[in-house]
């Protein structure tokens, strides 16, 4: 049988990796925090959600967030935090966490940023029914398929009834890479669909950033609600 390259990943491994990058937007986006980078990343991501629920609809609920593999908490502070109520954050690396208080400080204090968990991602259970909004950008390669789809299962008793689950990622052409260095696997398109499918979770639209240096993997985003029971 085929190697599976999701065999090889190792949680220690991208800890001591993501450890020894500086708790910088530079840092969190592989060298590219200079570049176009942050500025349409940011750009996409709200067109993005515009067109995924373009009336803001919480169905009267608080629009909370969860930023999963959050880093320093780029996402939260310029993206997540003018579309949510309030926005808690998940991420593994003390020193990452660290930078992140600082970096949402000013939020927390407008109550706009709530729980910074430090935990990895397979290790955290969503509070059942909290949120409107989870959005996992740029870290579900440091989980297996098997590992992922049971994270997704978890995420999916997070939502709120009409939440949204949204992933971010870069995507491989024809086939999935293990990367040794960080521990993780970059997908292709397909083993996402599938991935999702297994999770029990329907694909409502999907989108490539735009934009991005040509150098990078494309990166696409992917609008997720709960398959109808
Ligand atoms: N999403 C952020 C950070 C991307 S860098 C942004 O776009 O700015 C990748 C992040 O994934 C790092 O912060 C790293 O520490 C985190 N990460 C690594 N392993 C993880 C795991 N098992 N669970 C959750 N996050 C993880």
């Amino acid at each position: 049988m085929e190697e599976r390259p999701d065999a090889n990943i190792d949680y220690d491994t991208a800890i001591k990796y993501w450890s020894s990058v500086p708790a910088t937007v530079d840092g969190v986006l592989g060298g590219f925090g200079e570049s176009v980078v942050p500025k349409v990343d940011i750009v996409g991501s709200t067109t993005f959600l515009r067109k995924i629920s373009p009336t803001r609809d919480s169905q009267g609920q608080p629009k909370n967030g969860l930023d999963i593999g959050a880093g320093i908490g780029r996402v939260t502070r310029d993206f997540l935090s003018r579309e949510c109520d309030k926005v808690d954050l998940v991420e593994p690396v003390e020193s990452f966490v660290e930078q992140a208080h600082k970096e949402l400080a000013s939020l927390k204090e407008k109550g706009k940023v709530g729980e910074i968990y430090q935990v990895g991602m397979q290790d955290f259970t969503p509070e059942e029914g909290k949120y409107w909004l989870i959005w996992c950008q740029w870290c579900v390669g440091h989980l297996s398929d098997d590992n992922l789809v049971e994270f997704f299962k978890r995420c999916i008793k997070g939502l709120q009834p009409g939440g949204w689950i949204v992933v971010k990622e870069n995507n491989t052409k024809y086939e999935d890479d293990y990367d040794e260095v960080d521990s993780s696997v970059t997908r292709t398109d397909v083993k996402f669909r599938q991935i999702f499918e297994r999770a029990g979770l329907d694909l409502k639209l999907t989108m490539l950033q735009k934009a991005m240096p040509k150098e990078l993997y494309p990166v696409r985003m992917y609008a997720l609600k709960p398959k109808e029971a």
